[in-house]
């Protein structure tokens, strides 16, 4: 269903068949907030490769409530300081509901530096400056995709032409330059191959945590 004001009521769920919900499919959990889990994507495109996902069931971040955006700002920043330390800039990335595989919230995050988006292919349907513009869309239009990185954040309207630019444009560059593969993979094959990049990626997220550690202790000894 593309034609949205009432896009939430085909995805409601009870989170008894939610892969996020239930867990299942979430296989290293590297940080928890009250209301987020920070994770390591099952299935990683590239080493980094991260989600964020409100623990409660909602169906895409358009329908997350204001209440929770600064912690999911504050989230967005550590992922932000994790890349930068360690890989890339981030590239945050959301389908909505349009080609979700898991039918629970969660915005991507890639250790890509810029998404190298060109405002000029005019592909986006909205700028965004903040989390009430993405409920506002979904309120009104229903699905989107989303994508941020440090130029801005835009929206884009759920259509395969749309979709598709982005795809070659920003993810075959972005996995390129983390030196992945830019074939298509099925999600199981990224499953299977993913393992040792989630492992990296722990380490560098656990060492990345000790150094911030040192860093308060040794500025409140001073
Ligand atoms: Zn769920
Ligand atoms: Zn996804």
């Amino acid at each position: 269903m593309l034609n949205g004001s009432n896009a939430s009521l085909d995805t409601e769920s009870n989170g008894s068949d939610c892969a996020f919900c239930m867990r299942t499919e979430i296989s290293y959990i590297l940080k928890e907030t009250p209301n987020f889990l920070l994770a390591a994507d099952h299935a990683p495109l590239v080493e980094g490769h991260i989600l964020i996902i409100p623990k409660q069931h909602y169906a895409c971040y358009g329908e997350v409530p204001a209440k929770l955006d600064a912690e999911l700002f504050s989230l967005k920043q550590e992922v932000q300081r994790f890349f930068t330390h360690c890989y890339a800039p981030v590239v945050f990335w959301e389908h909505g509901i349009f080609k979700q595989t898991v039918f629970h919230a969660h915005l991507h995050c890639f250790p890509w530096g810029i998404s190298g988006y060109d405002l000029d292919n005019n592909l986006h349907n909205l700028i965004v400056s903040s989390q009430s513009n993405i409920r506002q869309w979904y309120t009104s239009q229903g699905h989107y995709f989303y994508m941020e990185d440090s130029n801005g954040a835009l929206l884009f309207a759920p259509e395969m032409d749309r979709y598709l630019g982005i795809v070659k444009n920003v993810f075959w560059r972005g996995i390129a330059s983390r030196g992945g593969k830019v074939e298509w993979r099925s999600p199981q094959q990224r499953y299977e191959e993913g393992a040792p990049l989630i492992k990296a990626m722990i380490d560098k997220w656990c060492s990345f945590q000790e150094q911030g550690a040192d860093h308060v202790n040794q500025s409140s000894l001073r």
